[in-house]
């Protein structure tokens, strides 16, 4: 049991990584036109969030397909949501700084 939580949680900090890294790639290839940026950045800020909602779903689906619907596994799963629901919010924060900045 012990050895299942531990990789499940290697697999959503990879995840959560990965999209992390994909949203400073975008903030880095945008960065160039600062009048564009702002609008293109909100609403790309949106649909990567979508994103990683969707991400999120899929692996919690293909856990409960792997390791059974247990009771560590929607505790895990629980934590997921938690987890990505706080990094959602610090990141929109983020974003609605950057606007405020931009903004003459
Ligand atoms: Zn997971």
């Amino acid at each position: 049991m012990n050895w299942n939580i531990k990789v499940l949680k290697r697999a959503a900090q990879a995840t959560l990584l990965g999209s992390s890294l994909v949203l400073g790639l975008a903030q880095t290839a945008s960065a160039q036109d600062p009048y564009r940026y702002d609008r293109y950045n909100r609403d790309s800020a949106k649909r990567h969030q979508k994103e990683e909602k969707r991400d999120l779903k899929l692996h919690q689906r293909l856990e409960r397909d792997e390791f059974g619907n247990s009771a560590a596994l929607r505790r895990h799963q629980k934590e997921e949501q938690r987890d990505l629901k706080r990094h959602q919010k610090r990141e929109k924060r983020s974003f609605d700084g950057r606007d405020r900045w931009w903004r003459p």
